[in-house]
């Protein structure tokens, strides 16, 4: 029953599936922030999440104003691991804290 989704992309092929933040996607060198632990869900426990700072930044915020965020920005993406890669080496700054897919190999 280990049975993990998998995501297609249309350059890659069948890969890990990643989310990240719509503004990863449009902007370059917004920063990169990863999850540092999987999620609490083991049906997502595989799903590797990254995300702006800006959106780090409102998303620390109190409920409010994460539901009013959310609200005006747009999903999240789905996006293959390769592609995820892409969006890092665009985006990351040095000294960034790595995901936990990134830990120890
Ligand atoms: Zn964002
Ligand atoms: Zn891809």
């Amino acid at each position: 029953m280990d049975k993990k989704r998998k995501l297609l992309c249309g350059e890659h092929g069948e890969t890990n599936p990643c989310m990240v933040c719509c503004h990863l996607l449009s902007n370059s060198h917004v920063g990169y922030i990863t999850a540092s632990e999987p999620d609490d869900d083991p049906e997502w426990s595989h799903l590797r999440e990254a995300w702006c700072e800006k959106c780090d930044y409102w998303w620390s915020k109190n409920r409010l104003f994460v539901w009013i965020y959310n609200l005006m920005t747009p999903d999240p993406r789905m996006v293959c691991e390769f592609c995820l890669e892409k969006i890092r080496d665009a985006n990351a700054r040095p000294n960034r804290e790595l995901g936990w897919w990134e830990r120890d190999g």
